[in-house]
């Protein structure tokens, strides 16, 4: 299946792709699990292997490959490491193309090199402790002083928080009207006295992702680093969630995938009442569910990739492989352990670190009854009412 719907290319970069997961991510990836430490220098091997930069062009480092060959990427990492793609993604999905689509030539000389190498980490700081869905109801302020801007807030659930050189930072610029037209973006280095890390959260899954909150103190920034125009701050925010929901949708299909083939695995070995597991329709009929969850939500992803890369609208898409693919992996991680039995509760099989993992994805990047919201309403708009 995988061949008629990908090029002829783009199956032979996701052989590759797949090639570096295996032989260059694999092997650390149990080491990441138990320690819980952040892999600073598989990173920049992801960096230096150019899986960073598919979605920018060779003028800053990147490789212009586009937003389908991202999608593999996301699957093929996730597929082994989910964290890892988690980290790699906020940087070089979430931060550095608004850059690049809205940012001065001054900015993206200086921000994106290093961001596409992994030697330097990006964040993005949308979410606050009194705003989590709702972004319009933004609180943090930046306040224009002289050539500068003063921010002052907190920001919460910030993905590489305590590691980030740079973070996209959003900050209510014009508080007489609605954030959705008062917001601006900054790109906010982190090395400003005003700025300090407040504590990193300890997680249900994704072992050795650092999500953090962050605390803003009368920091000072000069007013270059605005990113585009003063107050139209949303507008990179929405365009900047499409591209992160189908990276996600795509990171989900990874560890679906992977999931399922241990259950696959099992169901062939394990032997009961006298016969191999898959041989009972509870077991083989959960298999064949998953497959197609898998093909479904691989479809509805690379629907969307393609509509990016032709400049489409594509937040319904967006929106719906986030919906169904984080929502099917719960699913196939949840079968997985069934069919893994006891010892898919134990932490030695890998299905059990999957089911934790996969469980962030309904609610990072947009929660799922936020995704069904957005369809919907896109849906009526679509008909006129
Ligand atoms: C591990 C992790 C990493 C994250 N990384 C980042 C990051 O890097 N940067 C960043 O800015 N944010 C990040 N987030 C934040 C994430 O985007 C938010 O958690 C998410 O948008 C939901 O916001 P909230 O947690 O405040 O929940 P709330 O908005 O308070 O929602 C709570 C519940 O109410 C429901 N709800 C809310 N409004 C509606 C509605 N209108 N209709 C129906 N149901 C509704 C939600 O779906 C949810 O079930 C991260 C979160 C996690 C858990």
């Amino acid at each position: 299946m995988l061949s008629v719907l990908y090029t002829d290319e783009e199956n032979a970069f996701r052989e590759e792709v797949r090639e570096f997961a295996e032989t260059v991510v694999a092997p650390e990836a149990d080491a990441i699990e138990e320690s819980g430490e952040y892999p600073r220098e598989l990173l920049k091997k992801v960096g230096a292997a150019g899986y960073m930069g598919a979605l920018l062009p060779p003028e800053y480092g990147g490789t212009g490959l586009g937003m389908v060959a991202e999608t593999i990427i996301a699957e093929e990492i996730s597929a082994v490491c989910p964290m890892l793609d988690v980290t790699r993604g906020v940087t070089s999905v979430y931060f550095a193309p608004p850059v690049y689509k809205f940012g001065s030539d001054e900015q993206k000389k200086t921000y994106l090199p290093s961001i596409i190498t992994g030697d330097k980490i990006g964040a993005i700081g949308i979410t606050e402790p009194d705003v989590g869905s709702d972004t319009a109801g933004m609180k943090t302020r930046a306040v224009k002083v002289g050539d500068d801007y003063v921010i002052d807030g907190e920001k919460r659930f910030i993905t590489n928080g305590s590691l980030a050189d740079f973070i996209l930072l959003f900050a209510v610029t014009d508080p007489s009207v609605k954030a959705r037209k008062g917001m601006s973006a900054f790109i906010f280095e982190a090395d400003n006295p005003g700025f300090s890390v407040v504590k990193d959260y300890d997680l249900m899954g994704m072992n050795g992702l650092k999500v953090s909150h962050l605390k803003f103190e009368r920091a000072r920034i000069p007013a270059s680093a605005l990113l585009g125009e003063e107050n139209k701050g949303f507008a990179i925010l929405m365009d900047e969630l499409d591209t992160e929901r189908t990276s996600l949708a795509a990171g989900a299909v990874g560890y679906s995938r992977a999931a399922f083939e241990f259950a696959v695995k099992h169901s062939t070995e394990r032997e009961q009442f006298g016969r191999q597991i898959r041989m009972f329709e509870g077991v083989s009929f959960k298999i064949a569910d998953m497959a197609v969850k898998i093909d479904a939500a691989r479809l509805l992803t690379l629907q969307t990739a393609r509509m990016i890369e032709k400049g489409l609208p594509a937040s319904r898409q967006g929106a719906s492989a986030k919906l169904f693919a984080c929502n099917a992996a719960q699913e196939i991680c949840y079968d997985a352990v069934q069919i893994l039995g006891g010892i898919g509760y134990m932490k030695e099989s890998k299905t059990e670190q999957l089911f934790r993992d996969a469980r962030l994805m309904p609610i990072g990047g947009g929660t799922a009854e936020i995704m069904q919201f957005l369809i919907q309403r896109e849906v009526y708009k679509e008909r006129g009412y």
